[in-house]
Parts: C-alpha cells; structure tokens; sequence
C-alpha cells in the first residue's frame, strides 16, 4: 500500500527566534514536495511552537513532548491542549533521550500518546535499542516489548506515527546495514498489525538516526520505511531540504 511519507525534524533543545528564518526555506521545500505524496514537519522546542506555527503555512509544527494531563499542578510541564493552542499539530513521545534523561516508561509513553491522540493531534512514537541490547540480539524483543508498552490500541493511522531510531545511531553518524533497517521495519509492522488490525498497515514508520542527505535515499527506499525523524540535519534548511527531496525521490 502507498503511504504518505512524513520527513519530520526534532530540533531538540536548539534554535532561538533568528532560527526560525530557517523554516522559510523548509516550508516552501515542504510545499513542493507535497504533491508527491511527502509531508514535512518541525518540532522546535516548546519556546518556538508558536511563534513558528504563526510563521509558516504549509509546514506543520510540532512539540518534542506533553504531559498525559490536560492540565493541574505539575511544574514545568506542558499538555496537548496547551501545545494545541500554540499551533501544534504533532508531538514527539517517547524519544530515547528522554526515556534515559527523564526514566520515562512506556506506560507513561502510551498515556501521553493517549493524550496526543486524544486532542486530535498526531503522536511520533519514539522506539529503538541501544547498542548493548543490539550486540546481545535483543533489538526485535526491545523493540516489541516497546511498542507493546507504547502504543495506544485505540490509536488510528491518522494519529499515529511510529519512529524506530536505535539509540546508537542518534547523533553518532552512525547508521544500521539497510538490512538490519529492513528487518526492524518489517518486525514494527507486523507488530503494529497485531496491535491495531487493519490500522497497522496504513501507520507510517519512520526511520531516525544520523539521517543526513548522503544516506536519506537509500534509507527511506526500503521497504515499510515511510520517511525520516531528523535530529541535527533538521537544524538548518541547506542539510534539510535535501532530505526532503530525498523522500520526493524515492517516489519518483
Ligand atoms: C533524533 O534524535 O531524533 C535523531 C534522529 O537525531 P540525529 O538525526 O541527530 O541522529
């Protein structure tokens, strides 16, 4: 089946305002590659979400994370409909540096994935292995185990995006054999058809780890990998768009 494919950045604790003169550029990339059936998105950090969403139009904006609550006495946190309100159209959970950073759980992944979904925004479900669990041939089990704890079971394509980054491969410039990116994905989507039936097959899943221009066609050309989580190349538009025209290609 075709799937849209979703080139999507994480700008993680990075960018001020001047920054966001970047996003120009990404959205009208992101307009010219929406006829191929590629969508574009950035998510900033929380200080940027709005200002960037008044900015851009074309371009959806995201958060890097949300409390599960709509609201109360929790310092420091930020909820969906808050991150609604200032533009926001998707939300990372679940990245591996704040599952180490923060301890966060799946369980506590899978409820704000709930809450995500809940107010009618897309959750980017973070999953992926670290080096050891790879080296000791745990990487489907983790995997598994994370998507199991993860996943909403009332979560619908249209809310749902899953993104596998083994945690070696962020920030490090290094990257999985197309093989091993290839089984991974094919073990995500038979994972996600048992949890979700018929809405399995139409979840994207992206592939996130040093995504860079010189690699993102070979990537995101194999099988049941339907774009990019970028970290670091997302930060400015000259190593982003081609990306993004990496995706256009591979429909091509
Ligand atoms: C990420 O942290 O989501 C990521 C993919 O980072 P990088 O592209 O920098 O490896």
């Amino acid at each position: 089946m075709t799937r849209h494919m979703l080139v999507a950045g994480n700008w993680k604790m990075n960018g001020d305002r001047a920054a966001l003169a970047e996003l120009d550029v990404i959205a009208a990339a992101a307009q010219a590659a929406q006829p191929a059936g590629v969508d574009v998105a950035v998510c900033p950090p929380f200080t940027l979400v709005a200002p960037a969403a008044e900015r851009v139009v074309g371009l959806p904006i995201g958060a890097q994370d949300c409390h599960h609550a709509a609201k109360g006495a929790h310092t420091g946190c930020v909820s969906v409909p808050m991150l609604k309100e200032a533009g926001a159209q998707l939300v990372i959970v679940g990245h591996s540096e704040r599952r180490a950073d923060q301890h966060e759980t799946s369980p506590e992944v899978m409820a704000k994935a709930a809450a995500v979904l809940d107010h009618g925004l897309i959750a980017i479900v973070c999953v992926g292995e670290s080096e050891a669990e790879r080296d000791a041939g745990q990487t489907l089990d983790v995997v598994g185990a994370q998507l199991d704890g993860s996943i909403p079971r009332s979560a619908t394509a249209a809310g749902l995006v899953v993104a596998y980054e083994p945690v070696w491969a962020i920030g490090t410039g290094r990257t999985p054999s197309i093989d091993d990116v290839a089984e991974v994905h094919a073990f995500i989507r038979q994972r996600l058809g048992a949890l979700l039936g018929g809405e399995g097959e139409k979840v994207r899943i992206l592939y996130g780890g040093s995504v860079k221009a010189d690699n993102a066609r070979a990537l995101m050309g194999v099988a049941d990998v339907d774009g990019a989580l970028v970290g670091g190349a997302s930060l400015t538009a000259a190593q982003f768009v081609p990306i993004i025209e990496a995706a256009v290609a591979t429909r091509g």
